[in-house]
């Protein structure tokens, strides 16, 4: 079977911009960079995207996100910045190692477009829909 792209990542048998790593953490430049600064921060072990994640490597994923956040505002002069996670091909993963992007935002015209379709509120449905998801176990 084929590697894994990130995996190979990690093992440094492909090369990589790395800007953060830790025991259990790679951060490393996007290389198609959505917006200068592009940042994806992966767990070193093989997890298949945010669904399948358990929350100790959630934690280790996320601990060093608001310093990498913050240097990379720094670096790039961005005026804010998009975390993402697509979980999912319906959901735009391509790569099947989970990873957070970070995405430096410096106005509309960026690069990246999100685009929230706003629906009027049915506070019976979401009253249900949350009990359904508190009670889930
Ligand atoms: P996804 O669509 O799965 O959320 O994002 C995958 C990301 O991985 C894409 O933004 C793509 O540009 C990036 N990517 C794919 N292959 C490589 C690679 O070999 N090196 C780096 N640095 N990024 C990659
Ligand atoms: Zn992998």
């Amino acid at each position: 079977m084929e590697k894994c792209i990130f995996c190979q990542i990690v093992a440094g048998d492909i090369p990589a911009s790395k800007v953060y790593e830790d025991e259990h953490v790679l951060a490393f430049l996007d290389i198609t960079q959505v917006t200068k600064g592009h940042t994806l921060v992966i767990p070193k072990k093989h997890v298949r995207n945010l669904l399948d994640m358990d929350s100790e490597t959630a934690q280790q994923v996320f601990a060093p996100i608001p310093q990498l956040a913050r240097r990379l505002q720094t670096v790039t002069g961005a005026s804010g910045l998009n975390m993402l996670n697509n979980s999912e091909a319906v959901a735009g993963q391509t790569v099947f190692h989970a990873h957070i992007h970070l995405i430096p935002r410096f106005n509309d015209e960026d690069g990246l477009t999100i685009d929230f379709k706003t629906n009027e509120p049915n506070f019976e449905q979401l009253s249900q829909l949350a009990k359904a998801i508190t009670n889930e176990v």
